[in-house]
């Protein structure tokens, strides 16, 4: 994938359209509900149906929501901020027109840093704006046709190709019918326009994974793409190298994965360069990607380019954001996962590597820095959450959320390890107890008999045995492959059951194997 930049004559040029689905409890411009999954059309309400009379109304939490993301990639803010009407007809579309923001958007001229390739990159937002989000159209399968609602899966069907069918509600007539669930009609959407700054897959992907981030430290979006809460449209030319003009620029709808996302742009690099190569021209167009068939084809050119009439929203007044609501919303701004990353390097002296992992998600950097807060060396704490604490969670697939291991019990069994209590092998069974009871390490400890050897005589018979046991390798040893000692070692820990330190043991095991000879 990088070696169109290296190999090539050609450069890509791309950008990020990101499409979140903000988490209020309610629509953008109703009070309709916006939980996932409901039976369909079952959170409608003359709004989000666009009736006829029905008046929006402003979801205010949805605008603090969308001020916070602004303010966190540095935009400008716009007030007063506009809502318009941006009109084409669609059946997921009640109104035949989405409320949004074009000429006076949220947010403007704003930044994004990534790391890429070991070092930062500063990547320009152009716009944050709000809008809202469309229904969902569905394509009837065999349990449909039985009358399981529930198991309707979605249709993306080119927009081009859709021919509304009349009859629709005839079931069991056969496959040509769509139906439409309008319960994601209304949704909030936060829609941020990055500038193409993009180039090269590792940037995008970099890019999709701070956004995302971003989003998550802030709150505002859950971003499960498994539920359509982050979706993408990407923009993508290529040109000679080191020139200064843009080519011909393909935009690319449909996008609902981070691996959807670098599928698609690696394909339409190669698809781009070969047209250049043979000597053609890129056409400026719309294209659409199918995932199934991991290609992408043509879905307007931009003679038919959709002219959406943009208008004011006659029914909503311009949006003032006044001072206090600035001052207000910056105040809830969290320190954010790039400035956390760099403390974490600066100040507690982690690896780059530790603090990128703890940094990256809110949660676990919250829990990481407790139990820092909880009386641990940084360093100790970071490899325990790093290490048996992640393990654990993603063995459960559990989210970090709050661990049955509190930061004040983990600091207990660190505490553990370093007086020499229990050894580091035997407290990691001694965690996976205490991620399942949430009991304390001591307790664990007594009754599972994991305390460390104290008793010099116990060590000495385990290495006694041992050697005793295992000719082979002793010989081994003897004959100067030092690897036989590493085997040694590892058959007195698991006849003490990892109760025995490793140093002690290894330093046993050579005086022995010295007097042995
Ligand atoms: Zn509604």
């Amino acid at each position: 994938m990088a070696q169109l930049q290296t190999d090539t004559a050609y450069e890509p040029v791309m950008g990020l359209e990101v499409h979140a689905e903000l988490a209020t409890e309610s629509k953008m411009f109703c009070g309709c509900s916006t939980r996932f999954g409901a039976p369909p059309n079952s959170q409608t309400c003359p709004v989000c149906l666009g009736l006829p009379g029905s008046l929006p109304v402003i979801n205010h939490k949805a605008v603090d929501y969308g001020l916070r993301a602004a303010l966190a990639v540095q935009c400008d803010i716009v007030s007063p901020c506009i809502f318009e009407r941006k009109n084409y007809y669609y059946p997921d579309l009640p109104k035949n027109y989405q409320i949004s923001q074009k000429r006076a958007p949220l947010g403007r001229g704003g930044r994004l840093e990534i790391e890429v390739g070991g070092g930062a990159k500063s990547v320009g937002i152009d716009d944050v704006h709000l809008e809202e989000d469309t229904g969902k159209l569905l394509h009837p399968d065999a349990t449909v046709r039985s009358g399981e609602a529930s198991s309707l899966r979605p249709l993306r069907p080119p927009k081009r190709d859709f021919v509304a069918r009349e009859g629709g509600s005839a079931r069991g007539a056969g496959d040509d019918y769509s139906l439409v669930d309008y319960n994601r009609s209304g949704v909030p959407l936060l829609e941020i326009v990055g500038a193409p700054d993009l180039r090269s897959i590792e940037e995008v992907s970099a890019y999709m994974t701070a956004v995302r981030e971003l989003l998550l430290y802030l709150g505002v979006s859950d971003c499960r793409m498994e539920e359509g809460k982050l979706r993408f449209e990407a923009n993508i030319s290529l040109r000679p190298a080191g020139a200064q003009e843009m080519g011909a620029r393909v935009e690319i709808k449909n996008l609902n994965s981070f691996r959807t996302v670098l599928r698609c742009l690696e394909h339409e690099l190669e698809r781009q360069e070969q047209v250049l190569r043979a000597g053609g021209e890129v056409a400026r167009e719309t294209r659409l990607w199918d995932e199934a068939a991991c290609a992408s084809a043509p879905m307007r050119s931009k003679e038919e380019a959709q002219d959406y009439r943009y208008f004011p929203e006659p029914d909503l007044v311009p949006l003032v954001i006044d001072e206090q609501w600035l001052q207000r919303s910056r105040k809830t701004l969290p320190e954010l996962p790039n400035a956390r990353r760099r403390r974490f390097v600066e100040e507690l002296g982690l690896s780059d590597y530790d603090a990128g992992i703890l940094a990256g998600e809110r949660e676990l950097a919250d829990y990481f820095e407790a139990t820092v807060g909880a009386g641990i060396e940084p360093k100790a704490a970071a490899n325990w959450v790093t290490g048996e604490l992640l393990r654990h969670l993603n063995e459960r697939g559990a989210p970090v959320g709050a661990p049955p291991v509190t930061p004040e019990r983990l600091v207990e069994l660190i505490k553990l390890v370093e007086q020499g209590a229990v050894t580091a092998n035997a407290a990691k069974e001694v965690f996976a107890e205490m991620f399942t009871s949430g009991r304390a390490p001591q307790e664990i400890i007594a009754e599972r008999g994991l305390a460390q050897i104290q008793d010099q005589g116990e060590l000495e018979g385990a290495v006694e045995r041992v050697v005793a046991e295992n000719p082979g390798p002793v010989a081994d040893f003897k004959a100067g492959r030092k690897q036989a000692l590493g085997f040694l070692v590892g058959q007195v820990m698991k006849a003490t059951r990892g109760r025995a330190d490793a140093q002690a043991v290894n330093e046993l095991l050579l005086r022995h194997l010295a007097q042995a000879s």
